[in-house]
This record gives structure tokens, C-alpha cells and sequence, in this order.
């Protein structure tokens, strides 16, 4: 199993995007998981991409 670091918008229990961006990791397994790298709510995707938390939290994923 292969780990992609992404950025995503976050979706709210409708599945509707909400504004707010997190870097996740997300698997290739079918269905893919997703999982936040971070719980702030970024208002950008390069606020995002640039999240020290979020950053520290996907160097455990690259190394897979
Ligand atoms: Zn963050």
C-alpha cells in the first residue's frame, strides 16, 4: 500500500466543501483513505501545504 500526501478542502457531513484546506495523507486502497495531517482549519491550500503539524505528520507517511 502506497501513501499520496494531498491537500484537500474538507467536507462537511453533507459532503459539502466548507472553505478550510488540510494536507492529508491518502492511501491507494480502493476505497482510499483519507486521513487530516492536521485539525486546523486553513482557509487556504497554501496555508495548508505549508502546516508545520501537518508537515511532521506526513513525513511518517512518505517513508512507507
Ligand atoms: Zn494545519
Amino acid at each position: 500500500m502506497a501513501w499520496w500526501i494531498q491537500t484537500l478542502e474538507m467536507l462537511d457531513e453533507s459532503d459539502k466543501p466548507t472553505g478550510t484546506w488540510r494536507l492529508a495523507a491518502v492511501s491507494d486502497e480502493k476505497p482510499a483513505r483519507r486521513i487530516p495531517l492536521c485539525e486546523c482549519d486553513h482557509k487556504t491550500m497554501e496555508g495548508a501545504r505549508d502546516c508545520e503539524t501537518a508537515r511532521k505528520h506526513a513525513v511518517h507517511y512518505q517513508s512507507r
